[in-house]
């Protein structure tokens, strides 16, 4: 399983990501991505991964969760 993360030193919320995977990006008042770090559902993951490959900034990442059994 995998889920999205944002590097906020790179981040500078264009808020591109949140019109590619609206389900689990919205923005805050400043433009910046509020994202529900919960994994990624099989139908969510090739617009997550449009979204990643888009951030003009490459703040976006796909990262695997980790879970007690993965240890
Ligand atoms: S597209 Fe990238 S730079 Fe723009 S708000 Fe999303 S994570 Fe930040």
């Amino acid at each position: 399983m995998k889920h999205l993360q944002v590097d906020w030193t790179r981040c500078d919320g264009h808020g591109l990501c949140a019109r590619l995977l609206s389900e689990r990006i919205t923005l805050d008042e400043w433009g910046f991505p509020i994202i529900d770090g919960r994994d990624l559902t099989v139908r969510e993951l090739s617009s997550a991964r449009l979204a990643v490959r888009s951030c003009p900034r490459l703040a976006l990442t796909l990262e695997p969760t980790v879970t007690p059994a993965s240890r």
